[in-house]
């Protein structure tokens, strides 16, 4: 475990480390990030076994999770250097104007030494080596990791394949750091040190809050990026239920159980008209079939025993499926029913149950749909299931969940998050604690970045990307037109 006085130190070397990574610029920090994804590629069987062991996620799927990973580290530093993600503008100065212009040009610089806390299931992607840290290192900021608790030594794996790349790529040591604690307070004073100057979180509700609170209540605050937890409402048209209620209600329930519900991403709520008893047989049916199956950890099946009995236990919930397994550290389906008006009255039906317990709301018009949009607390996902036809009569109800939600779908499920550039994985509070950036896709990089401007600077002073000969090659804004041509 880490002791007070060696959080000190490696907050420390992290401070030291960010002047010099001050000094690079987007091409040679794209290099940097691809010697990491080179170190974490060469990893093999150890650190998948490892991940099984400490999670109980199947190999196959720890295999596709480590490759979603490097390609994170790669195309977050091909943006990078593309220029496409901290855009680069330059206005040229106008001296005959009256009164004439300066020259004005605008970066973007690393806020500093970056704390992350990780998710426990998403071992890889969100965790030491995932999004937070390499978006990060990708802005110029070091990275101090607060290893999660529930994977350990898999962070270890992770931690030490960073630091090879930032030693073969030329970096200083404090570049990147990883902490153990079980302890609140050590964890927390991280974020209150004053060298740090950001937080990226992935995980719980009161983790989250916690955390960016304490960023915020700092005598200087501090950006907090807390991913936090949510229940990814499903709302289900009048015409599709009638049209595909077996077909609605088993694909439903894939998505619900994936990975035994251990997704920020799952569905946990289910909107459908109130006559869908079809419906209802299949989705019991479907949910049958789904073995039970290890959680992350014990306290996680504990967490999610608890959580199922408290909304099922609520006045006038109807349990359709709930046998919760007696094995310890097993999650099985539970699905449970309630009426428009009842979710209406009653915010313990909002609550997330994390792992496969689906919660189905049946609303009696379209109006009460309306409401129920209304009434959902922010989200990262929010989805429709409709026919083309009919979606165009629920203008109303599409403005309602665009407000509510970071990405809207229409006929799918929200379980997969492409790592792409026009993904946006956040949402209003409490999904996130800032809507407007996103955890996945290369503008996270955003977060851990501030603008600068140039005014007036000669420039062999100015950054690489702000020269004129645009020695990086990069698509630039020069006097509102994008070119990449050099300037005179
Ligand atoms: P968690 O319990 O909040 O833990 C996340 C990390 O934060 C851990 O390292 C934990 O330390 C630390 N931590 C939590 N509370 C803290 C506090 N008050 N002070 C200092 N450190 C604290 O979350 P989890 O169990 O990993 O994940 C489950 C939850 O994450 C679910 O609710 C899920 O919806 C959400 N999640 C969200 C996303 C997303 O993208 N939004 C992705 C994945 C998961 P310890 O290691 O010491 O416990």
């Amino acid at each position: 475990m880490t002791s007070q006085e060696e959080i000190n130190q490696v907050v420390h070397l992290a401070h030291e480390a960010f002047r010099e990574l001050r000094k690079s610029n987007f091409q040679q920090r794209a290099e940097l990030m691809n010697t990491i994804a080179d170190e974490i590629e060469a990893l093999g069987d150890e650190l998948l076994q490892t991940a099984h062991e400490e999670t109980h996620l199947p190999l196959a799927r720890l295999t596709g999770e480590k490759g979603r990973t490097v390609m994170q580290w790669r195309t977050y530093g091909a943006a990078l250097a593309a220029g496409s993600v901290l855009d680069v503008r330059i206005d040229t100065a106008l001296p005959d104007r009256t009164p004439p212009r300066p020259d004005i040009r605008k970066t973007y610089v690393g806020l500093g030494p970056v704390v992350v806390f990780g998710a426990s299931n998403f071992p890889f992607a969100f965790s030491t080596a995932g999004g937070d840290t390499a978006s990060a290192i990708a802005a110029g900021c070091p990275v101090i990791v607060k290893a999660h608790s529930a994977h350990t030594r898999t962070a270890g794996i992770m931690a030490a394949a960073i630091q090879r790349g930032v030693k073969k790529a030329g970096y200083p040591e404090g570049t990147f750091a990883q902490v153990f604690s079980n302890s609140r307070e050590i964890s927390q004073s991280l974020v209150k040190h004053p060298l740090v100057k950001a937080v990226g979180f992935t995980g719980s509700y009161a983790g989250g809050k916690a955390l960016f609170d304490i960023a915020h209540q700092r005598p200087e605050p501090i950006p907090g990026f807390s991913e936090m937890g949510s229940v990814n409402p499903v709302f289900v048209l009048p015409e599709k239920m009638k049209n595909a209620p077996v077909e609605t209600a088993q694909q439903y329930v894939a998505s619900l159980t994936l990975g035994v519900g251990q997704f920020c991403t799952n569905p946990g709520i289910i909107i459908v008209p109130e006559d869908c008893q079809e419906f209802l047989t299949a989705l019991v049916a479907a949910a049958e079939q789904v073995a039970p199956c290890k959680m992350l950890h014990e306290g996680m099946a504990e967490a999610y025993v608890q959580t199922k009995a408290a909304v099922s236990s609520q006045e006038n919930v109807r349990v359709l499926m709930g046998a919760s397994s007696s094995e310890k550290g097993i999650g099985s389906a539970s699905l449970a029913l309630a009426s428009a008006g009842d979710f209406l009255a009653n915010n313990t039906l909002q609550e997330e149950g994390f792992g496969p317990f689906g919660l189905v709301v049946t609303y009696r018009s379209p109006e009460q749909m309306t409401d129920i949009a209304r009434k959902i607390h922010g989200q990262l996902t929010c989805t429709i299931l409709g026919e083309e036809a009919e979606i165009r009569e629920y203008e109303e109800l599409l403005l309602c969940i665009t407000e509510k939600c970071g990405r809207l779908l229409f006929n799918g499920f929200p379980t997969g998050v492409e790592v792409v550039s026009a993904m946006h994985h956040s949402g209003p509070f409490p999904a996130c604690t800032d809507s407007r950036f996103t955890s996945v896709g290369p503008d996270a990089i955003r977060r851990f970045a501030r603008p600068v401007s140039y005014q007036n600077v000669p420039d062999a002073y100015l950054p690489d990307e702000l020269k004129n000969s645009n020695p990086l090659g990069l698509y630039r804004l020069v006097n509102g037109k994008i070119t990449q041509e050099a300037l005179d």
